[in-house]
């Protein structure tokens, strides 16, 4: 096996590690990256990207369902799912191809194998490449896989995990979903939108139980709408596969019955098989890398960024990580900060949260204002009939710090940008109120849920209605 020397060596190509790569090399390193599998990582082939070209389809398709509405007749509407797998399959190659050449084109040398560490200063790679690494430093970035349950496995035929589904290019006439988080939520509102009857399985008291009780139920509302079984505080026993589909049994509540079963239940981290031991790399129960606001782990020197530090399981969490920590590595000081996490969950309608929601802020001891605008009373959603759904900012009362912010509907995934934005830069409501917003338009909502919060709404009815003098 060959030896070669680099200063920076990154470990995994997803967007954490991709991201680190370009950075530590414009900083002046000599940089190599290493995949063992596909450039991209989850995010672009097994997550985020094909995900969402999936669900721009539906949305394409719920658009011309509703086109009568906007006085424009289509006739009957029919789709091919094959082709809209196909379409998604053509994104993510795309994509992949141009991802090589941009991390090329910032001179990374790219290695394709399976690295591990052979001691605190060597990775040697299996695979494609056969090389032996000496490095200066090193990022870890090799993410996280679909959590496999021992009692109801995976087999890709009848039950599939949130990476096999996306090979079907069938649909099922019904398909029953573990797991109530955003992944699973995500999927629901895909196959619901396709015409799939969708029963929804949860464990917890509530789906998206993460993001709160005020969207949770929203959520829940808008699903049952749209015709979906939700069963929540309801443990999966086991899943029978005999006969034509799946039974899913559920403890103290009745079975579910349906074509195929989508386990989506949480993600494994990938820590194992990495040579940590032979670095010196300490991981904590869950397995996750355990690293300080710097990303650097317990070894100096060694870094690790995304899912498998295991703080926020997104792909912009860990590019900003990556960012983090290729700086340090290069000699520039930076830290990270998790007070601004914007976090999107593409179902329809779309959610989009930052910062701390009202409980959080509550429980955190803080006074606070909330300013809540629905969409009905906005010109821009009702002229788009995408009246569904409302912007709300938490505000600390007395300094008028802005806390947190959440939005459901139409456009939600672009909206929370500017209070992640504010909150970044620990703006006040104010500045959000006396920030003049374009008209009509979505982020008007924002600016009329800042004047909401100091009992001075414009475009709605105040709280005591006051007599014409
Ligand atoms: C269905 C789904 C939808 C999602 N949607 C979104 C979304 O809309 N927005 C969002 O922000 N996040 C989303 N996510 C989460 C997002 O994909 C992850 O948070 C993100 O990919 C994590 O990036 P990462 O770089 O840490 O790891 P990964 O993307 O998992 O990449 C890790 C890479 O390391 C490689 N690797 C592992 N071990 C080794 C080794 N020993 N040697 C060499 N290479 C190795 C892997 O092959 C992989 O390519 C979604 C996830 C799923 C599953």
């Amino acid at each position: 096996m060959e030896r070669k020397e680099f200063d920076v060596v990154v470990i995994g190509a997803g967007p954490g590690g991709y991201v680190a790569a370009i950075k530590a090399s414009q900083m002046g390193k000599k940089v190599a990256l290493v995949e063992k599998e596909y450039m991209g990582g989850t995010c672009l082939n097994v997550g985020c990207i094909p995900t969402k070209t999936l669900i721009a389809n539906a949305l394409m398709l719920h658009r011309i369902q509703h086109a009568s509405d906007f006085g424009i007749e289509v006739g009957s509407v029919s789709f091919d799912y094959s082709k809209m797998k196909a379409r998604k399959d053509g994104v993510v190659d795309k994509m992949k191809k141009s991802l090589e050449g941009l991390i090329r084109s910032h001179g990374v040398t790219i290695f394709k194998g399976k690295a591990e560490f052979a001691s605190p200063t060597e990775i040697k790679i299996t695979g494609e490449s056969q090389e032996i690494l000496h490095f200066q430093k090193a990022i870890i970035a090799t993410g996280s896989e679909p959590l496999d349950i021992a009692a109801f496995p995976c087999d890709h035929t009848k039950i599939f995990n949130s990476s096999s589904i996306l090979e079907l290019t069938k649909l099922p006439q019904k398909i029953a979903i573990i797991g109530g988080g955003y992944i699973g939520c995500e999927f629901a509102s895909l196959f619901a939108a396709l015409g799939v009857k969708v029963s929804l399985i949860e464990a917890l008291p509530s789906i998206l139980a993460l993001q709160g009780p005020t969207i949770a139920d929203v959520m829940t509302k808008a699903f049952t709408k749209k015709g979906m079984e939700i069963s929540t505080g309801a443990s999966v026993q086991k899943i029978d596969t005999e006969g034509n589909g799946v039974v899913v049994y559920l403890k103290d509540k009745d079975p579910i019955s349906a074509d195929i079963a989508l386990i989506s239940i949480g993600r494994k981290i990938i820590s194992n098989g990495v040579g940590l031991e032979k670095a010196g790399v300490l991981t904590d129960a869950k397995g996750a890398i355990v690293v300080n606001e710097t990303m650097e782990t317990n070894v100096p020197g060694i870094y690790a960024i995304g899912d498998v530090t295991g703080k926020f399981l997104l792909a912009h969490v860990a590019s900003h990580q990556g960012i983090v920590a290729a700086s340090n590595a290069c000699g520039q000081e930076a830290h990270m900060h998790y007070e601004a996490v914007p976090s999107v969950i593409f179902t329809h309608p779309e959610v989009a949260t930052v910062g701390m929601n009202s409980e959080q802020a509550q429980a955190a001891g803080l006074t606070v204002s909330i300013g809540k605008f629905p969409f009905q009373a906005l010109g821009k959603a009702v002229a788009t009939m995408e009246t569904e759904g409302f912007a709300q900012v938490i505000t600390e009362k007395k300094s008028g710090k802005i806390l947190g912010a959440q939005v459901v509907g139409e456009g939600a995934a672009s909206l929370i940008a500017e209070m992640a934005l504010a909150i970044h830069n620990e703006l006040t409501i104010e500045c959000i109120s006396d920030t003049i917003h374009a008209h009509p338009t979505l982020p008007e909502a924002w600016m009329e849920a800042a004047l909401m919060s100091t009992d001075t709404p414009i475009h709605f009815p105040p709280k005591v209605r006051k007599a014409a003098q």
